[in-house]
C-alpha cells in the first residue's frame, strides 16, 4: 500500500474540534471591530513578490529568510504573503480608497513564513490585521491600542498579557540613533553572536530584538532610542501614554522595543505574555507612515498591527476552553426505499420551519440497529424514525436519546411542532 501523504512541516490542521474555540474568538473580534466601527477587507494570499521585498525591507528576517517565493507558470516572481499590511495598502492605493478620506481596516487570514516550527511559531499561522490611514494620531493610536484592551476583557485575558509601548521617532532620528548603536556594539564585535553580527551594519536596531539570551546583557546597556527623540516624537509618545492613563489602560514604555520589519516609524506596540514560553508576543503593532510613499501613493499617515490567532487561542484556551456544539441535534432514522424518500421530506420541512436547528439525515442506509447506534453518536437529542408502518401512516416516531420519555407517533406537523416546542420553549 502506498504511504499517508502528510502536512508540510509547520502547517497545521484545525479540526472540528476545535473549530467551535475558534469561531467563537473570531466571533468576539468581529463585534469587537465592530464597536468602533472598523471594516473587514478580503485581500489575495498571493502577491507579486516585488511588494514584500519593497515594503518590508531586503534585510529584514522575513525577506532575507522566510518568504514562500516561486515563480508561476508564467515566470513571474510570486510570494505567499508572510504578513498583510503590504497586500492590504497595495489594494487601497489600487482602489484609490486612500484618496482624501480616512479608513479603519481589518482582516483575517493565513500568513506564511519559511520559520523554524514550533508552539507558537508555524509555517502557516493566521492572523488578525487591523490598518488604519490618513490619520496623523496620536488618538487613532489610542484608540487602536482600546480596541485591543477591549478584545482581551472580553476574551477574559486581560490579565495574563501587558503593553509594552515605545517610540521609533522619525526617520533623522532613527538614523542618528542608529549610528550611535553601531558604535557602541562595535565596542563588542567578539561577543556578537553571528545573527547580530549579520545585523550590525544591515539592520542593527534589529540587534536589539534578539531571543538570544547570552546576548541580553550587551542589549540592556546599549543606548536607548527615546534618548534620541526630537520634541515632536516625544510629545506624540506622551500624549498616548496620558490617553491610555486617562482610560486606565496599563502599558510599560519599552526603550528597547523595535519591530522587525522596516517600515515603521513613531508609535510601536506589542501585547506580550509570559505564558507561551519564548513564543510571548501576540500582538504588535505600530505606525507606519512612510510605507505609502514607499509604495508609490501620495505621503499619508497609517498604523496598524497584527495579532497571532494561534497564540491568542492558546492564551483564550487556558482560561475557558468552549464546549463544541452537538454535532446534530436531530437525526432521522429511514428504513426502506419510502421511508428514505419521506425522511429526506421531512428533514428539509424541519430545515425551512426551524432553520436553527442542526438535522442529520441517516445516508448510506443500514439497520434500525446501526441507525440508532450512529444516531447516538450524533450527540442528537432526538431521533425521528420512519419504517414502512409509519409512512403508509403519514406520521413518524419521535425518541428522545437522552432521557427515557417514551416514545411518540405524530404526524409531520404535530412532530414540526413537537420540535419547536423542545428546542425553542420560550417563543411558542
Ligand atoms: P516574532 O518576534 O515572534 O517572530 P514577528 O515580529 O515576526 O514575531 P509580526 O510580523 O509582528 O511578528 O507578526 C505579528 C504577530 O503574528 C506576532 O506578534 C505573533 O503573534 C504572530 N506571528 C508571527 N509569526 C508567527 C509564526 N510564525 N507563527 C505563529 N504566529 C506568528
Ligand atoms: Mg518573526
Amino acid at each position: 500500500m502506498a504511504s499517508n501523504i502528510q502536512a508540510i512541516r509547520g502547517m497545521h490542521d484545525i479540526l472540528p474540534e476545535h473549530t467551535a474555540q475558534w469561531f467563537a474568538v473570531e466571533k468576539v473580534i468581529r463585534e469587537v471591530l465592530g464597536a468602533y466601527a472598523y471594516q473587514e477587507i478580503r485581500l489575495p494570499i498571493l502577491e507579486k513578490t516585488e511588494l514584500f521585498k519593497r515594503s518590508i525591507g531586503e534585510v529584514t528576517d522575513i525577506v532575507e529568510k522566510e518568504m514562500y517565493t516561486f515563480e508561476d507558470r508564467n515566470g513571474e516572481s510570486l510570494t505567499l504573503r508572510p504578513e498583510g499590511t503590504a497586500g492590504c495598502l497595495r489594494a487601497c492605493l489600487e482602489h484609490g480608497l486612500l484618496h482624501n478620506q480616512v479608513l479603519r481596516l481589518w482582516y483575517q487570514g493565513p500568513m506564511f513564513r519559511h520559520e523554524r516550527p514550533q508552539k507558537g511559531r508555524y509555517r502557516q499561522f493566521y492572523q488578525l490585521g487591523v490598518e488604519t490611514y490618513g490619520m496623523e494620531g496620536p488618538d487613532i493610536d489610542a484608540e487602536i491600542i482600546l480596541l485591543t484592551h477591549r478584545l482581551w476583557q472580553r476574551l477574559g485575558i486581560r490579565e495574563k498579557v501587558e503593553l509594552q509601548i515605545n517610540s521609533l521617532g522619525t526617520i533623522d532620528e532613527r538614523l542618528r540613533y542608529r549610528e550611535k548603536l553601531v558604535e557602541y556594539f562595535s565596542q563588542y564585535l567578539e561577543q556578537l553572536d553571528e545573527d547580530s553580527q549579520r545585523r550590525l551594519h544591515s539592520n542593527p536596531l534589529r540587534i536589539l530584538d534578539t531571543k538570544n539570551p547570552a546576548m541580553q546583557a550587551i542589549v540592556s546597556d546599549a543606548p536607548a532610542l527615546l534618548d534620541y527623540l526630537g520634541a515632536e516624537s516625544k510629545a506624540h509618545l506622551q500624549a498616548i501614554t496620558e490617553m491610555l492613563d486617562t482610560l486606565g489602560v496599563a502599558y510599560r514604555i519599552n526603550p528597547r522595543l523595535v519591530r522587525g520589519l522596516d517600515y515603521y516609524c513613531n508609535t510601536v506596540f506589542e501585547w506580550v505574555t509570559t505564558e507561551l514560553g519564548s513564543q510571548g508576543t501576540i500582538c504588535a503593532g505600530g505606525r507606519y507612515d512612510g510605507l505609502i510613499a514607499q509604495l508609490g501613493g501620495k505621503p499619508n499617515y497609517a498604523i496598524g498591527f497584527a495579532l497571532g490567532m494561534e497564540r491568542l487561542l492558546a492564551l483564550v484556551e487556558m482560561v475557558s476552553v468552549i464546549q463544541a456544539d452537538p454535532v446534530a441535534e436531530i437525526y432521522v432514522i429511514r428504513v426502506g426505499v419510502a421511508a428514505e424518500c419521506a425522511g429526506m421530506r421531512l428533514a428539509e420541512q424541519i430545515r425551512s420551519t426551524l432553520p436553527g436547528l442542526k438535522v442529520m439525515v441517516n445516508c448510506g442506509g443500514g439497520s434500525f440497529k446501526s441507525q440508532f447506534k450512529r444516531a447516538d453518536k450524533s450527540e442528537a437529542k432526538y431521533a425521528l424514525i420512519l419504517g414502512e408502518d409509519e409512512v403508509k401512516q403519514g406520521v413518524v416516531a419521535i425518541k428522545s436519546l437522552r432521557t427515557e420519555a417514551e416514545q411518540q407517533i405524530l404526524n409531520f406537523d404535530a412532530a414540526l411542532a413537537f420540535l419547536a416546542a423542545q428546542f425553542y420553549p420560550s417563543s411558542g
